[in-house]
């Protein structure tokens, strides 16, 4: 990422938009060849079956057969996170930083499960850091994202987790992080509110200390946010 200016008041902002619409959170496969409903499920989707049982359902109905395998592969991918190794995600994509200009990357939308009541949350994260001696390719703080909301989560944890791991991959001078999501556990049930989001933020170093450079990050995304 080469950067043509000397003025540190210029910014290089990415909007996490460009990466395309949004995904489903799970991805649909081919069909397995598995001849048996069971398939290749193990103890987890033994568990599913017991709970559409418990439920009143039948879980021996056609709609139903292969639903505690689909359940199992995509409570395995939904919580694929906590296999995931940072170090081995960021691993030959840091780069010496040309100028210490703010890097912000705009609408990462993310993905997550609740750990109180494993619905879906979901939203999107602004980052910012302040750049020191290095720079990150950019389509691995998505990843970062993707590797903590891939767990089940409260929202004001994933958002201090990406920015935490900003702070040790890349020793910045600050980063910025601000997370706005909706909670399915508040749109479905509960309270039923469908149109409120909550807003989490976690700011370190410079941006928690210098007022200006966290202002001009929340200026940067404002237009961004709901
Ligand atoms: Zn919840």
């Amino acid at each position: 990422m080469k950067s043509s200016s000397k003025s540190a008041a210029v910014l290089k902002v990415v909007s996490g938009k460009s990466t395309g619409k949004a995904r489903p959170p799970v991805p649909s496969g081919p069909a397995s060849t598995s001849p048996s409903p069971a398939g290749d499920r193990t103890r987890i989707g033994d568990h599913f079956e017991d709970i559409l049982r418990d439920l009143g359902e039948d879980p021996s109905r056609e709609g139903l057969l292969r639903t505690p395998l689909r359940a199992e592969k995509a409570m395995r991918y939904l919580t694929s996170g906590y296999k995931r190794d940072i170090g081995e995600l960021v691993n030959g994509a840091l780069f010496e930083a040309e100028n210490d200009d703010m890097v912000v990357v705009k609408n990462i939308e993310y993905y997550s499960l609740c750990e109180h009541h494993m619905l879906p949350f979901f939203g999107q994260m602004h980052v910012a850091y302040l750049p020191d001696k290095h720079i990150i390719g950019l389509s691995k703080v998505p990843r970062i994202i993707d590797v903590f909301a891939r767990r089940l989560q409260v929202q004001e944890r994933i958002t201090q987790q990406v920015a935490d791991t900003l702070m040790d991959v890349l020793q910045p001078r600050g980063v910025a992080v601000v997370s706005e999501a909706q909670h399915f556990c508040m749109m479905m049930r509960g309270v039923e509110k469908q149109c409120s989001s909550t807003v989490t933020s976690a700011m370190l170093g410079e941006f928690r200390r210098n007022k200006a450079s966290k202002d001009e990050f929340l200026a940067l995304i404002r237009s961004s946010m709901r």
